[in-house]
């Protein structure tokens, strides 16, 4: 598009008149967007081409007690009902003594692929014996994270095919997450491999698949708490165990189980300031790792309780990325009073765990229409156009009827306007 030629050398305000200009949006349009724009400056900073920045609420979930410290947990999502359900599990989990969570590791991982290889066993053996040459090279490539204690600490190897081997390299990135230290310790170690064994090197990147960044939370429900609806703790709890084995079973069931995990996950992971595309790629795939993709918690009986247990791969950090340059990022760093990434993760797995406990807990319940309704009756009456004083009544109309699609609400405004 001629208009939009170099739009990337173009200052914020220039950006915006061309969109004027070439009728992408009226002169009241652009007002909008600069209003929404809070921070220009960090805005351009963060991302190319900016325009504005797009607002998704953020909110506060309550009654989180993990490790024996209360937590409020800022989140981020435009999502109804995310927030309440997450406050309401973490509630009856603090009842029953809190959430435990433990770190198992916390290396990140990254490789160099080698290509048109020919010989792939003897070069595995080969690279075997300069384990420490290439793991020295790739400190030698990122100094300051070896001086703050990290760096480079494991080099395995894959044969992928015949023809390809995975060059894995773990590192300890301290308090980051660590994309931008492994790719350049990453480029460093191709590099020597090509210079020494002039191998063909198809690319250096850090792998999302975070196996050795592994958190678990726990929490242990009395039984007779779980009663609910006519159905007594005892039946509840079956019912857990039930949706607990029906994600194991079924993907198509797994993929909603852990999107409800993934609920509380993002929301935590984006107020955090960290990377969620990370998050979700590194969870998912671990959903998948015995080949079948599968529900990323379990919730069994033991004795009289209703044990809940979720382990997840975590690649987050406690600085880089957006974390120190976003300041609401660091104003719920502040708020959730998390010492360091370790204890984030501890806190994230701990959300998951907690929000795919209300998500169950409704479903094998009184379902989830239930709780989710009012908000997202609000939603549909906000949508149809209804103002502050209208939507309580569209939505004790629509309660009232039943209903929920904009066809009745928008009778129902229709009919609230025309007593006026
Ligand atoms: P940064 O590039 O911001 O690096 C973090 C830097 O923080 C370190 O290099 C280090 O710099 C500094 N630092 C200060 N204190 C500490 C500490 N205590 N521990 C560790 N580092 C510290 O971020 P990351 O390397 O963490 O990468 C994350 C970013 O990369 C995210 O924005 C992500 O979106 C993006 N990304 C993600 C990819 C993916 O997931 N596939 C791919 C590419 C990018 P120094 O030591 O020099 O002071």
């Amino acid at each position: 598009m001629d208009g939009f030629s170099k739009y990337y050398k173009k200052t914020w305000q220039e950006r915006l008149d061309i969109l004027v200009k070439q009728n992408k949006i009226t002169l009241s349009q652009r007002q909008m967007l600069e209003s929404l724009a809070v921070n220009q400056e960090i805005g351009d900073i963060q991302i190319e081409n900016f325009i504005t920045q797009y607002q998704i609420p953020e909110g506060l979930a309550m009654n989180y007690v993990i490790n024996g410290k209360e937590y409020i947990v800022p989140m981020v999502t435009e999502e109804p009902s995310v927030i309440a359900a997450s406050s309401h599990g973490a509630g009856i989990i603090k009842r029953s003594g809190g959430l435990k969570a433990k770190i198992h590791s916390r290396l990140m991982m990254g490789q160099v692929v080698l290509e048109n290889v020919d010989d792939a066993k003897i070069l595995v053996n080969q690279l075997q014996t300069q384990i420490s040459t290439l793991i020295e090279v790739a400190n030698q490539a990122h100094p300051s994270i070896v001086k703050r204690g990290g760096g480079a600490r494991e080099i395995e190897f894959r044969i992928l095919a015949p023809d390809m081997v995975s060059v894995d390299l773990f590192v300890d990135v301290q308090e980051a997450m660590g994309a931008n230290i492994l790719n350049t310790m990453l480029e460093a170690v191709a590099a020597k491999i090509s210079e020494q064994y002039h191998r063909d090197i198809l690319m250096s990147i850090l792998s999302n698949y975070a196996t050795k960044c592994l958190v678990t939370a726990t929490c242990e429900i009395p039984i007779d708490i779980l009663g609910k609806n006519g159905i007594d703790g005892k039946n509840v709890a079956q019912k857990f165990a039930q949706a607990s084995r029906l994600a194991q079973l079924d993907p198509y069931r797994a993929a909603t189980h852990n999107k409800g995990i993934m609920n509380g996950v993002d929301a935590v992971v984006i107020a955090s300031g960290n990377d969620w595309r990370a998050v979700e790629a590194s969870c998912h795939a671990y959903a998948s790792k015995d080949g079948q993709y599968r529900g990323l918690s379990s919730w069994e009986i033991q004795a009289d309780k209703l044990v809940g247990k979720i382990t997840l791969p975590l690649p987050v950090g406690a600085v880089g990325g957006s974390i120190g340059i976003v300041p609401l990022a660091k104003l719920n760093k502040q708020l959730l009073t998390f010492e360091n990434a370790k204890e984030l993760e501890t806190i994230i797995a701990s959300v998951g765990l907690a929000q795919n406990f209300a998500a169950l807990y409704a479903l094998v319940t009184e379902g989830i229409q239930k709780g989710h309704m009012r908000l997202q009756l609000k939603s549909l009456a906000k949508s149809i156009g209804a103002n502050e004083q209208e939507i309580t009544r569209v939505i004790n109309e629509l309660e009232k009827i039943g209903k929920r699609d904009s066809n009745s609400a928008q009778a129902i405004l229709e009919k609230i306007r025309g007593e006026k």
